[in-house]
């Protein structure tokens, strides 16, 4: 006897009506998507169920890559038998006997075919004894054990199930739309990434490459992150933007004070062309009240004039500590913290204003026309798509 279900729990109460349906689907489609390593394994629905079908496979590892995917609240291994007495006592006993830290457990057993010979009270009691009587060292505890073993008789057959195993929980990626995520070098951005993922949301990239001032190194790590992004939400596009010409104009052309905050107007202007041309209807990025001169309440407003795209900040309260234990345990902290310069640091002015007003960066940006430059790092973008399990690739297909 083995494990040959893994049951997939979903937190289905949050949602209501249609969005159920459409949640499951799509639920089901990323594990599926996740697990196309195992050609055998499949994923299959019945009655308010997923199930993990593992055709044999090993399942620690499979178990592994679901612990990454959104919208799983909980699993646990099952064994599926027939509907008689004596195979789902042999299999109750195998999943008690495969338990680890395990001294008291407890029975639930469900009886929902209603030929099975006994009830579900007898149930209970007739498997705890068999259980009992062929092993040593275990007591049952029904208020409050290390293992429930659930024995579920449904009419087509009956699965037991051990331990639980949590999930990320949150809403499966691709359930709300997509976003378009300004990703930097740094540890915030990835996290923000993630935590949109989290609520359901498809990520696209939009990356500033400056170069020669910024090296290949530091828009590889960009890459290296995005591409640690996918192991939660799938394939990422990332769109790298020339952004030297359009930034060196606006250091030389805008007041040192104001030219921080006219960069990233022009950092929004670029996104929200991207945004248009991939249909995406919001931007992420990983601001942070107050953490530096440019997320000063001031800042965000005048940075955020220049688009009425929804921004999707959801970093905004948090202290950077829980930020960075976000990024330790998601993977992206050891690369983000390597030491490749991005383009906001190598311009950094003397004294950048923390009270940007809108109508001076106004002012300010009506005395130079950059529309020529903006277009020209539009035009200029290079697509990228990032896959979970192959090495980077452009998509030629979508290149503007
Ligand atoms: P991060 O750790 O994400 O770099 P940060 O604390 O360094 O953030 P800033 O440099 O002020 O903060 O950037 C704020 C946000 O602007 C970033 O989180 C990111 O979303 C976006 N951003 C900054 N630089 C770039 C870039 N070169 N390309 C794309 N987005 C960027
Ligand atoms: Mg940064």
């Amino acid at each position: 006897m083995q494990y040959d279900h893994i049951l997939i729990r979903y937190g289905e109460m949050a949602l209501k009506g249609k969005n159920i349906k459409k949640f499951i689907l799509k639920l089901q489609e990323n594990i599926q998507q996740r697990l196309r390593a195992f050609p055998n394994v499949k994923v299959k629905r019945t009655q308010g169920r997923m199930f993990i079908i593992l055709n044999g496979a090993d399942p620690d590892p499979i178990i592994e890559k679901c612990k990454d995917i959104f919208g799983i609240q909980s699993l646990s291994l099952a064994i599926k038998v027939n509907n008689e007495p004596e195979a789902v006592k042999e299999a109750a006993l195998f999943a008690l006997k495969n338990s680890k830290d395990v001294k008291k457990f407890k029975v639930t057993a469900k009886r929902i075919d209603k030929n099975f010979p006994i009830r579900s009270q007898d149930l209970n009691q007739v498997l705890g004894g068999h259980l009992l009587s062929n092993t040593e060292g275990f007591t049952v505890d029904v208020h409050n054990p290390d293992l429930e073993i659930k024995v579920e008789i449904r009419d087509e057959a009956t699965y037991v199930t051990s331990s639980v195993i949590k999930g990320l929980g949150g809403l499966p990626v691709g359930t709300s739309g997509k976003s378009l995520l300004l990703l930097s070098g740094g540890i915030d951005s990835p996290v923000a990434g993630y935590l949109a993922m989290k609520r359901g949301v498809q990520l696209e990239a939009i990356h500033f490459h400056s170069p020669p001032f910024t090296s290949d190194r530091a828009k590889q790590k960009v890459m290296d992150l995005a591409k640690r992004l996918t192991a939660f939400g799938g394939s990422i596009n990332v769109h790298v933007v020339p952004f030297t010409k359009l930034q060196q104009e606006v250091f030389k052309q805008m007041p040192d004070g104001y030219a921080m905050t006219i960069m990233r107007r022009m950092m929004m202007r670029v996104s929200e062309r991207v945004c248009e041309q991939e249909e995406i209807l919001s931007m992420t990025t990983g601001e942070n009240l107050g953490q530096v001169a440019s997320q000063t309440m001031e800042s965000m407003n005048t940075i955020n004039e220049v688009t009425n795209y929804p921004v999707i900040r959801p970093l905004v309260t948090m202290d950077k500590s829980d930020i960075i234990q976000i990024s330790q345990q998601i993977g992206t902290y050891e690369t983000s913290i390597l030491p490749y310069e991005d383009c906001c640091t190598i311009f950094v002015p003397k004294s950048p204003k923390t009270k940007p007003k809108r109508e001076k960066a106004n002012y300010y940006e009506s005395t130079k026309d950059f529309s020529d430059l903006i277009e020209e790092a539009v035009m200029g973008i290079e697509k990228v798509r990032i896959t979970a399990d192959t090495a980077m690739e452009p998509a030629f297909e979508d290149l503007f």
